[in-house]
């Protein structure tokens, strides 16, 4: 198929914070976006072209936005795979719906890592108290349970130490399908963020460190300090997963590191992802030119890093006493806000991140982390 060329339409399903710095971009390029959301005031309808209306398992609202465009992209894993098979049939779908269907399951993205020979947590499948009992045999304790679907950000998991009573954690989970994991004891988490392009051509970013604070991701740097081996390592195993899966567009793998120096894949992300926002600002091509570089069928860019960075989220628990003192940010010349035009903050949703631009990864560690602290309205 002819690449899309600017003045071409691309379709997002969600219009989340993704899709909406995905959105800027592409209509800096030239392109047109349409966007599904059930909400007319999500963060990419404010800045795209046109809005379609509707949930995303919603197939006539979806079939509504593929009559309107060229092809078809997504902000957010959470997409029905059946849906996106039927909209294949009438635009392009990148990244198509069999990626989603192995993705968007753990229980079958985890037997795709074992297939592939790729290295994991040790895992089972848990339906029933029956299963979690064989689970925490083969897993051992602590283990944590996380719901097949739909889970994001520690959302839909529970962990099980060993003084637990397992059925009862299990219970949380509302008996809902679940994998169980072994609670690997790493000593840091990695994520290799790539594109693979519609030739099959692979661009990787510099390898990210990321520091999650309750399950949410709080701060990237890159390039991660990190061997050119073990460098080596982390993005052999997510060029296999991108081409064995054949995707198209970014994708992020994240890894878990082991004191050994053994890398553990923790989990695939489909799309622009929260520890490649730093590309923004710090590389030749950001992850979101990268994905409609891909989607569009276009040659990729450079993903060459121009500068070390640090990246780290604002969550909206730092609007607990009214809108963050902005000034604190914006004073730093090396700073770059990013706010997701989200209106209702609650604690723990990402209303926004902070890009410092600083070969000097250390000091700009520190830099965001004295910032958050400012900007708490309590000082706490
Ligand atoms: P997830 O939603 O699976 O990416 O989990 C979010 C975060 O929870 C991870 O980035 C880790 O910090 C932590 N986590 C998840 N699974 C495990 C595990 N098996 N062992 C240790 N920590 C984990």
């Amino acid at each position: 198929m002819k690449p899309l060329l600017p003045g071409a339409t691309i379709g997002v399903l969600g219009g989340g914070q993704l899709g909406r710095m995905m959105a800027v971009t592409a209509r800096q390029m030239g392109y047109r976006i349409v966007v599904l959301d059930p909400s007319p005031r999500c963060p990419t309808a404010q800045v795209a072209d046109g809005f379609v209306v509707g949930a995303l398992d919603d197939l006539e609202a979806a079939k509504h936005l593929a009559k309107q465009v060229d092809v078809i992209t997504l902000d957010t894993e959470h997409v029905p795979a059946e849906l996106l098979a039927e909209l294949e049939l009438l635009v392009p779908v990148r990244p198509g719906a069999s990626v989603l269907r192995t993705i968007q399951d753990r229980r079958v993205q985890k037997e795709f890592l074992d297939r592939s020979g790729l290295p994991q947590a040790r895992w089972a499948p848990a339906s029933s108290a029956a299963d979690l009992a064989l689970a925490l045999e083969k897993v051992g304790r602590p283990a944590i349970a996380k719901v097949r679907r739909a889970g994001y950000d520690g959302k839909g998991q529970v962990r099980i130490d060993p003084a637990d009573d397992a059925v009862a954690k299990f219970a949380k989970l509302r008996g809902e399908p679940a994998v169980v994991e072994e609670v690997v004891p790493f000593v840091r988490e990695l994520s290799v963020v790539l594109a693979r392009g519609t030739d099959g051509v692979i661009a990787t970013y510099p390898i990210a460190e990321n520091v999650h604070r309750k399950h949410i991701l709080h701060t990237t740097r890159a390039p991660a300090p990190i061997s050119s081996a073990q460098r080596r390592g982390a993005e052999e195993i997510a060029v296999v997963i991108a081409a064995a899966l054949n995707h198209i567009g970014v994708m992020a793998v994240e890894m878990f590191e082991l004191a050994d120096g053994r890398l553990l894949v923790n989990e695939i992300a489909p799309r622009t992802h929260n520890s490649g926002h730093y590309t923004y600002g710090a590389c030749a091509t950001s992850q979101f030119e990268q994905h409609v570089r891909a989607v569009c069928g276009l040659p990729l860019g450079d993903p060459r890093a121009l500068t070390g960075a640090v990246m780290v989220n604002l969550l909206g628990d730092l609007w607990y006493l009214g809108p963050p003192a902005w000034e604190q940010v914006l004073k730093h010349p090396r700073a770059r806000l990013h706010l997701y035009g989200k209106d209702a903050p609650a604690p723990g949703r990402k209303m926004g991140h902070v890009v410092f631009l600083d070969d000097d990864t250390d000091a700009a560690l520190a830099t965001a982390d004295a910032l958050v602290q400012g900007l708490t309205p309590s000082g706490a």
